[in-house]
C-alpha cells in the first residue's frame, strides 16, 4: 500500500496534511515531518490541526506553520489524514471535498479515504512517514528527525508500550544518525511540565478509587479551572495510575463543559480497552484508548465498571 500511497503523491501537487482533534506527540510530529518530506518532493504541503498545535509541541520544528482552519489553506486537492479514524476526527470542514489519503497504525483504524494504508504492527505513525520518506528517496533532514522522533518517544511513552519492539529502538537510532537530539527532545517534552498540570495531577490523584485491579480518577471542570488547567494539561494524567503496583487497568474521566465525561483507558496488556472504547464510540489500542462517555460521573464509571467486567481485569485482587 505504500507504493499506491506514493503513487498517488506523485500525481498531485497541493496537500493538506490533518489530524485528530486534542493532537497527541504522533499526530503533531508525524504531521510536520510528512508536509516537509512532500516539500522536498517538490510538493506544497500545509499541516492544518483543528486545535493547533499544544504547547508541549511548539518547539518542535515548522510548528509555526501550522494552520488551524481549512480555509486558511490555500486551495488544496489531497488531503493526507495521519493517525485519525476519519473524517469526523479532524473537526474540519471540507476535507470530504478532496482525494483523500489514510496513514494509520492504530488498531481501530478505519479504511474511510480513497487509499487506506492501515499498518498496526508499526509503533506510531511517524514509523510509516519514516518509510515513506525512505522509498521516496528523500533524505531525512535533522529538522524531519527530529519530529518523527518526537512521535515516536511520546507513542511508545518513553519506550516502554508495547510497540516497543526492536524495530522502534532501530528506527530510534537511525533517526538519531539523522541528527535528532534525543535527549534535548525528551527535556523539551517531559522536563516541562506547566505547574498547573501538577496541580492538576495532585487534585486528580486525590479523587483515585481502586476496585482490585482496576483504578480510576477524575477531575471535573471545577477542579481545572481552580488549577487554571486546559485540556492539554489532562494528557499523560492517565499513566501515573498505570504505574501503582497490581494495576491492569486505569481509567481517567475529564468531565467536558456539558456535563459529559472523555475517557482515557489504559491496560497493562491483558485487558484490549480498544475494544471497550470503541463500544463507546471512540477507539485507538489495545493497551491505550479513549472514548465519550455520559455524565454524570457516577454513570460515567458505572458505564466504564460495566463494560471492562469479564475482561480480564481481576476485581478481588489488591
Ligand atoms: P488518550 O487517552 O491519550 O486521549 O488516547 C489514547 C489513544 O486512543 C490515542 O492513540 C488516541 O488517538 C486514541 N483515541 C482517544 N480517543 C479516541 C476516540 O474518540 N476515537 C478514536 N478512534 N481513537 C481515540
Amino acid at each position: 500500500m505504500l507504493d499506491e500511497v506514493l503513487n498517488q503523491i506523485e500525481r498531485r501537487d497541493r496537500f493538506l496534511l490533518t489530524s485528530h482533534a486534542r493532537p497527541d506527540g504522533d499526530a503533531v510530529g508525524s504531521s510536520l515531518a510528512c508536509a516537509q518530506i512532500l516539500r522536498s518532493m517538490g510538493k506544497e504541503a500545509y499541516v492544518v490541526l483543528s486545535d493547533g498545535v499544544p504547547v508541549l509541541y511548539r518547539p518542535l520544528p515548522f510548528s509555526d506553520s501550522v494552520l488551524q482552519s481549512t480555509d486558511e489553506a490555500p486551495d488544496t486537492e489531497t488531503a493526507i489524514i495521519l493517525e485519525c479514524d476519519g473524517i469526523a476526527r479532524t473537526k474540519l470542514n471540507g476535507l470530504e471535498r478532496h482525494y483523500l489519503i489514510n496513514i494509520d497504525h492504530h488498531a481501530t483504524a478505519r479504511p474511510f479515504a480513497h487509499v487506506n494504508w492501515i499498518d498496526t504492527s508499526a509503533c506510531a505513525t511517524a514509523e510509516m512517514i519514516f518509510r515513506l520518506a525512505r522509498q521516496a528517496g528523500v533524505k531525512i533532514s535533522a529538522e524531519v528527525a527530529t519530529c518523527l522522533y518526537a512521535a515516536v518517544l511520546t507513542d511508545t511513552g518513553l519506550f516502554c508500550f508495547p510497540g516497543t519492539t526492536a524495530r522502534a529502538f532501530k528506527l530510534a537510532e537511525e533517526l538519531v544518525r539523522c541528527g535528532a537530539d534525543p535527549v534535548h527532545i525528551a527535556q523539551s517534552i517531559y522536563f516541562t511540565t506547566a505547574l498547573s498540570k501538577m496541580r492538576l495531577l495532585g487534585c486528580a490523584l486525590s479523587t483515585l478509587q481502586r476496585e482490585g485491579s482496576l483504578a480510576w480518577m477524575h477531575v471535573t471542570q471545577e477542579i481545572m479551572e481552580r488549577c487554571d488547567a486546559t485540556e492539554a494539561d489532562c494528557e499523560g494524567l492517565v499513566n501515573y495510575i498505570l504505574a501503582i503496583a497490581g494495576i491492569e487497568v486505569a481509567l481517567f474521566f475529564r468531565e467536558l463543559p456539558d456535563g459529559n465525561f472523555r475517557v482515557s483507558l489504559r491496560s497493562r496488556g491483558h485487558v484490549n480497552v480498544a475494544v471497550v472504547a470503541e463500544s463507546f464510540g471512540g477507539g485507538g489500542h489495545e493497551c491505550a484508548s479513549g472514548c465519550p462517555v455520559n455524565g454524570p460521573l457516577s454513570n460515567a464509571v458505572e458505564q466504564l465498571r460495566g463494560r471492562l467486567k469479564g475482561r480480564g481485569y481481576d476485581s478481588k485482587v489488591q
